[in-house]
């Protein structure tokens, strides 16, 4: 049962519903919201749904919520949740498009895509300043710098931006310069950073693991809805299985599915999961198609040249035939883009 509270209600009002809770033998999960608490009751269903929680003052509504996830269930919320990402509205038939370099790899690099990916339509920028790379010798981002050089992108392009963070430790630097803040999919299952990330203002995006199953994926947002994070996005980048032709078996069902159970968002990296440039096109506009809120794109100047991923990244011009595909979409499909 979740117990959803009204938008002022007191902290008088939340300690008696959680008092109520305990003298029952349930436990109480608190999630403080920046528009309102909600409470997870866990415990004997049978004892906790005969009580009538909607006649204690402050309280909204008192859902029974059968899924293992509460919070991020659709059962919990039956409306589209939109997450605001420095301004730009993600979900609910907004489609956004986030592209630029996988990762910053120079201040020039960076300015010169960031310019060419506005131009043509992106909405929210991408760039790491943190790279989880699976050898230790491969180039693992600019850092600090990296992040400097992206804040140095918004402001001169008004386009908010996507970055990576790897290490709780990492967490408030991250935060105060980007306007989302990515999980990757090594990290989906790594929970202290998921209740770091819990704990700070800014939404997050949170990959899905290459061998997660789309109920520890959605168990993996619980653990930062918890927190009081409630601004979250979805977003589907491939599954590990026996096929070598991708980089990663790009799980389209898996939109669909997470739509139907969560309100949550849901984006998809063509980039990651193709891993191909000439696949990047087709699985962006099937994204559109299956009903996804958004696409997370690669792109590079000089892919031969670039220091991460360069197989997978499009170039400007051809970034900017696939917007253009994907503006005829989303006007067949009534998406605004
Ligand atoms: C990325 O988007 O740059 C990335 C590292 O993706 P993933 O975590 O999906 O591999
Ligand atoms: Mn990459």
């Amino acid at each position: 049962m979740i117990i959803v509270m009204v938008a002022n209600a007191s902290s008088e009002q939340v300690k008696a519903v959680v008092d109520r809770l305990r003298e029952i033998g349930a436990e109480a999960h608190i999630s403080e919201g920046r528009l309102r608490t909600v409470i997870g009751a866990i415990g004997d269903r049978g004892v906790i749904q005969q009580l009538p929680w909607e006649a204690m003052e402050g309280v909204a509504r008192a859902v029974p919520v059968l899924k293992e996830f509460k919070f991020v269930s659709r059962e919990f919320q039956v409306d589209d949740s939109v997450v605001d990402v420095g301004g730009t509205p993600v979900g609910a038939g907004n489609f956004a498009v986030m592209a630029g370099p996988c990762a910053v790899e120079s201040r020039e690099q960076l300015m010169a895509t960031a310019e060419s990916v506005h131009k043509a339509g992106a909405v929210i920028l991408r760039g790491d300043a943190f790279k989880p790379r699976t050898s230790p010798y491969s180039f693992q981002g600019l850092g600090e710098e990296g992040l400097q050089y992206l804040q140095e992108a918004r402001e001169t392009f008004g386009m908010p931006f996507i970055a990576e963070v790897l290490d709780p430790r990492d967490v408030e630097l991250v935060s105060e310069h980007a306007d989302l803040i990515r999980v990757g999919t090594r990290n989906m299952a790594n929970f202290t950073l998921l209740r770091e990330l819990g704990r700070q203002p800014k939404p997050v995006m949170l990959k899905r693991g290459f061998t997660a199953t789309v109920d520890e994926w959605l168990n993996a947002a619980e653990y930062i809805y918890k927190e009081g994070n409630h601004e979250i996005i979805m977003c589907e980048r491939g599954i590990r299985t026996f096929e070598p032709s991708t980089r990663n078996t790009l799980d389209i069902s898996a939109v669909a599915v997470v739509k139907e159970l969560s309100h949550l968002p849901v984006i998809v990296d063509p980039s990651h999961s193709g891993g191909h440039r000439y696949l990047v096109a087709p699985l962006a506009r099937a994204a559109m198609a299956v009903g996804a809120d958004g696409v997370l794109i690669d792109v590079h100047r000089a892919p031969e040249t670039a220091k991460v991923d360069g197989n997978q990244a499009l170039l400007p011009d051809e970034f900017s035939r696939l917007m253009d595909d994907l503006r005829r979409l989303a006007q067949a499909m009534g998406v605004t883009l």
